[in-house]
């Protein structure tokens, strides 16, 4: 499911679900993934904020794995606050052995959100965020290009991936290495440019993540690190301190 979709096969076009008016009920809108020919279609129009694109058709569904066909990355924006979010806070928050910190919130006059709503926190929501918006969009005045690395974003990191940012990646060739303790990603998904080396201190944690990489190898596996350089061409390294760093899309 997707909150926007291109109305040309160029993808130059964009729409975004809350946008689609009736007379787009009938129009076939083309997916945000270039890879994939899937033919949406708006549901629940209205201006509606909960409506989205789906392949309704039964010879244009969306290929295999592609993001934008899975509901576990849908992301209903008035779930969450977008002025209490901060980028770098979040993914630092999700670099660390510790719980998601106290559910304590910062009153703030400016909320968007519902009542109630808090920021995007665990890395699904930062990636379903992502997802549902395209990457010149920002949200709480951070452009999605800057952060995440998919194939979508991929010509802004022209000189590899640096800092804290979240790659939509996938498993190609050798996996693990067990007397290093590393597990091997590549992103993004269709170019497989980048090869991504995730660094595990902790024995347990290692082997627990490993295997959960390993059982669903076929599937996009989302990783929030801080990058650097491994000293080898297009290879990056991040340190993962636990399971919050990792999420598997299926
Ligand atoms: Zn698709």
């Amino acid at each position: 499911m997707a909150k926007y979709a291109y109305r040309d096969k160029d993808r130059k076009n964009i729409i975004y679900s809350d946008e689609a008016i009736e007379v787009d009920r009938n129009t076939a809108f083309f997916c945000p993934n270039h890879m994939c020919n899937a033919k949406l279609y708006i549901c629940a129009v209205d201006g509606s904020k909960s409506a989205y694109f789906r392949a309704t058709k039964p010879n244009f569904k969306h290929i295999k794995n592609c993001p934008f066909g899975n509901s576990s990355t849908e992301f209903d924006s008035n779930n969450y606050d977008e002025s209490q979010f901060v980028y770098e806070d979040a993914i630092n928050n999700l670099l660390c052995n510790t719980k998601p910190s106290s559910q304590k919130r910062t009153p703030s006059v400016h909320g968007t959100g519902e009542p109630g709503a808090h920021p995007p926190r665990i890395l699904r929501q930062i990636y379903s965020l992502c997802k549902s918006f395209s990457v010149g969009n920002t949200y709480a005045g951070k452009e999605i290009g800057s952060m995440i690395l998919d194939d979508r974003s991929e010509y802004r990191y022209s000189k590899g991936c640096f800092g804290n940012r979240i790659i939509e990646a996938t498993v190609d060739g050798r996996l693990y290495n067990d007397e290093k303790k590393e597990v091997y990603l590549v992103s993004p998904i269709n170019s497989k440019k980048y090869t991504f080396i995730l660094s595990f201190s902790d024995e347990d944690k290692y082997k627990k993540i490993r295997s959960e990489i390993y059982n669903n190898r076929d599937k996009i596996i989302v990783i929030a690190g801080k990058w650097e350089s491994s000293g080898e061409y297009n290879k990056f390294t991040s340190k993962v301190y636990g399971a919050k760093q990792v999420a598997i899309i299926k």
